[in-house]
């Protein structure tokens, strides 16, 4: 029995560390995708979880499956491709902070998964089936993902979403768009981020937009994230918020995806039927520290924080 089975994504993010004698940017080879760091967050968090996807059976794909792996994410449920390679992804990080990314898929691995590879049985036998939109980008995974969600729905799981728009990996934004809409018409738990839900509604203030969502398909629960800003929760006829922690961050790569662990997490805790006011400021509290926590280090899956740093931080205030 798992508590969460994520499906999706595993690639390999070249974020450049520095220059050579030359002066020929160094590219550091770190372990990515958004659904196993999420569940790298939850197994800090002392919960069992399974992963779901495809990498190739090369040097980046073997190296992945063994960094899951020794996290102790459960890999029976990864499929290593022999004929398709590894996904890579560059990851270029401007002074601002933003990043751009540059994709080396098509295809790549994790897009390959094909219904008959998914194991049902993973599902089956966990509280949570999490998913994103990277395995709907492309067939045959997009058509698996869809057989995964009927799988959990009939499992009677509680599902959640985070749809991580990236919009290179899109042949449109229209089908983006799409894929996220049918998302939400899956999911008891959303957690979106400031951008995804002005892209999605059109509206640029972000409660004009759940609301807009909401309207549409009445998700229980949703997590909005807005970067330094921290993050608010809607369920039922409330709506909380919760500021970001103040820190000195260097990248925040995966502090969406460590929110969404610790949000879960919370989940798990208190159940969706019946949260109160204080169950969702806690909830938001210690996903906002936990991601503030992941923004003080480089990488994701390999960062993640542990319970105690969290408590301190919420303790403290602050990083000190
Ligand atoms: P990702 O870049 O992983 O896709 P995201 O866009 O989904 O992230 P953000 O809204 O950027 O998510 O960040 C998620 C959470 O991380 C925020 O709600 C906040 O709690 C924390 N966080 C992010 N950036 C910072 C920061 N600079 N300082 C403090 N906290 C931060």
């Amino acid at each position: 029995i798992y508590d969460v089975t994520a499906m999706g994504e595993m690639l390999i993010d070249f974020t450049k560390n520095g220059e050579s004698e030359q002066g020929n940017g160094l590219f550091e080879a770190c372990p990515g995708g958004a659904p196993c760091n999420v569940l790298a967050m939850l197994n800090k968090l002392g919960r069992k979880t399974a992963f779901i996807g495809k990498v190739g059976n090369d040097q980046f794909g073997r190296l992945l499956k063994d960094t899951i792996d020794a996290i102790g994410i459960e890999t029976k449920g990864l499929i290593l491709d022999e004929e398709i390679k590894t996904t890579l992804a560059f990851v270029h990080t401007f002074p601002d902070g933003d990043r751009e990314f540059s994709f080396y898929r098509k295809p790549g691995a994790d897009m390959m998964l094909e219904e008959k590879e998914v194991d049902e049985e993973l599902i089956r036998g966990s509280k949570v089936f999490h998913f994103g939109t990277l395995s709907m980008t492309d067939e045959p995974v997009r058509t698996a993902t869809k057989k995964a969600l009927e799988t959990a729905k009939e499992a009677g799981c509680l599902i959640t979403f985070d749809p991580n728009l990236r919009p290179p990996l899109w042949k449109s934004l229209d089908e983006a768009k799409e894929m996220m809409e049918y998302g939400f018409t899956q999911c008891d738990v959303l957690k979106i981020s400031d951008n995804e839900i002005q892209f999605v509604s059109g509206k640029e203030d972000y409660d004009e937009g759940i609301q807009y969502l909401q309207d549409k398909y009445h998700i229980p629960l949703i997590f909005l994230t807005m970067g330094k800003d921290g993050s608010r929760a809607y369920y039922k006829d409330m709506r909380v918020e919760k500021a970001g922690y103040p820190v000195k961050a260097i990248e925040t790569t995966g502090a969406g995806d460590t929110f969404c662990g610790c949000a879960i997490n919370g989940v798990l805790k208190y159940g969706i039927d019946n949260l109160t006011e204080e169950n969702l400021e806690e909830i938001l509290q210690y996903a906002n520290a936990g991601a503030a926590l992941i923004t003080l280090k480089k990488g994701a899956i390999r960062s993640m924080p542990e319970p105690e740093q969290i408590e301190e931080m919420i303790k403290n205030g602050s990083q000190n």
